[in-house]
């Protein structure tokens, strides 16, 4: 067994039987006596597992990121290739982790977008987007700025798949990957953590569209995730599904080469296509019924198109295929659970975690705060709930789900919510809310992209909020 070697009790969680004789860890009143580090395995090396990786040092844990690309930097690592299989309907296909396309640019003002702590700040130089809404490059070297100001590459193993991540008869956590070098699979070695925390992102496995009549339909198919550039659409027929940030920026790279592009979503009721402003060759539709084997894809509204292509821009699924935990996490109809406040398993807390999972959200800062809290409870500065309390607040939390009409998919989207879990986050650590200033651009960036989805990276109205965003920026620097 290579790498860890702690055996001492001090630093190992504590585990009681419970009355079924299973491994369970050690109550909220024996954790308050631990302030400990702990060894600590972070699964990937994109945004969350680095700043998850920052926070867990800073708390003194010894910490080791396993990433399996061969750079930090996630999603924001773009990767022209794409998958076999372009619906990722192949389980044994090889996996393309980024699903990020050319021309992408993003969907969130710089200022807010960023850690905060670390300005997201324009930098001049070679190869740097000053943009408000740069280009997807940009990001990527603000990662590596990050980790390179924070000395977080020293603590990641490049080229590293964790593969396998169960509970040892001691209930410690047996992480077993493989590392392959550029030349050769170097084999499987497996190591004991106290915690692990899930960092791998959740926009790699697509969800699609069910569609009545797609078998025997003749065109092609294609889910986001495998959509890069525009010119292969050229003269097609493409139908587009969605309504997503992706969706609007997509159907709209493709309407320069396509001859028609139909978009395809549930915002659309009225009956017959809306053409878009701006475009000839552009139109909304209500949702897809069914589509037939001459070509034809019909609406709901019973109108139809002869199409060459379906592109679904339909969202992703979680996906944890390393993780064995015997039921007692898991993803029902996109529900990871049971989790406390979208992080913690109750009856494996703090021991497993997950950073990220929300959505809607601004996801750097939001993965900073679940960290810092991560990081503190285990360490036991923090102390968390009993089990059973636990488990209380996340059935009120279904039940509000369920209240409001929303399907259990719906689970992890926080939208209005976010700021005020952010805040709970924050209050749980010791730090300071969000910045109003955040929340305000949030909210502003959101309205501007409904209202103008052509322009709203180019045009915007909150220049104040730009003024107040940098001065909380140079008194983080002064
Ligand atoms: C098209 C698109 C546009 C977006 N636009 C924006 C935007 O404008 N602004 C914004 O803030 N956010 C945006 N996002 C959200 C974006 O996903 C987050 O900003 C963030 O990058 C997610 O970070 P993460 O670390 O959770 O996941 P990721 O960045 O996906 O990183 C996960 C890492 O885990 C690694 N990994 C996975 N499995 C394993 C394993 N078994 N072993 C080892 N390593 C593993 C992966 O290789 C990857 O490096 C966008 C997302 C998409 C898909």
């Amino acid at each position: 067994m290579a790498g860890h070697s702690i055996s001492s009790s001090i630093l190992l969680p504590r585990w009681r039987k419970n009355i079924q004789g299973t491994l369970q860890p050690a109550t909220t009143v024996e954790m308050s006596s631990l302030v400990s580090p702990r060894h600590v395995a972070v699964i990937g090396g994109g945004g969350a597992g680095l700043v998850a990786a920052r926070e867990l040092r800073k708390e003194g844990h010894r910490v080791v990121v396993f990433e399996r690309r061969r750079q930090i930097g996630g999603t924001w690592l773009y990767d022209r290739e794409v998958e076999s299989d372009p619906l990722g309907l192949d389980s044994s296909r090889e996996i393309v982790h980024s699903s990020l396309y050319a021309s992408l640019r993003t969907n969130l003002p710089r200022e807010c977008m960023g850690f905060l702590d670390y300005p997201f700040a324009a930098k001049s130089g070679e190869g740097r987007d000053p943009r408000r809404f740069p280009g997807h490059a940009e990001v990527l070297r603000y990662l590596e700025d990050f980790a390179e100001e924070f000395d977080l590459v020293g603590m990641v193993r490049l080229g590293t798949e964790v593969v396998r991540v169960a509970r040892d008869e001691l209930g410690r956590w047996a992480v077993r990957s493989r590392r392959a070098s550029q030349e050769k699979d170097e084999g499987l070695t497996e190591e004991v953590y106290d915690g692990v925390v899930v960092c791998n992102g959740h926009y790699t496995e697509p969800r699609i569209a069910e569609i009545p009549g797609i078998e025997s339909w003749p065109g092609k198919q294609l889910h986001s995730h495998s959509y890069r550039i525009p010119e292969p659409f050229l003269d097609q027929v493409v139908v587009v599904i969605g309504s997503s940030a992706s969706a609007v920026d997509i159907s709209r790279d493709i309407a320069e080469f396509a001859r028609e592009v139909h978009v395809a979503s549930r915002d659309e009721v009225g009956s017959g296509a809306v053409k878009q402003p701006g475009y000839e060759n552009f139109w909304l539709h209500p949702m897809i019924v069914r589509a037939q084997d001459d070509g034809g894809v019909v609406f709901q509204d019973g109108t139809s198109v002869r199409a060459d292509v379906i592109l679904h821009c339909t969202g992703y699924k979680y996906h944890f295929p390393f993780l064995e935990t015997e039921k007692v996490v898991t993803v029902e109809d996109n529900r990871v659970g049971p989790l406390y406040k979208h992080v913690f398993p109750p009856s494996l807390a703090p021991w497993l975690s997950f950073i990220g999972l929300p959505w809607k959200v601004i996801p750097f800062p939001l993965f900073e705060l679940q960290s810092k809290w991560v990081a503190a409870a285990l360490s036991g500065r923090v102390t968390l709930p009993d089990e059973a309390a636990m488990m209380d607040s996340v059935r009120a939390s279904y039940c509000n789900i369920e209240a409001a009409g929303w399907p259990k998919r719906y689970t992890h989207n926080l939208n209005a919510s976010q700021f005020d879990y952010d805040d709970w986050l924050a209050a749980q650590c010791g730090h300071p809310p969000v910045e109003e200033w955040r929340k305000e651009m949030y909210a502003a960036a959101s309205t501007s992209r409904r209202a103008d989805p052509e322009g709203y990276r180019d045009r915007w109205a909150d220049a104040h909020l730009v003024d107040r965003s940098h001065m909380d920026f140079q008194a983080l620097t002064r």
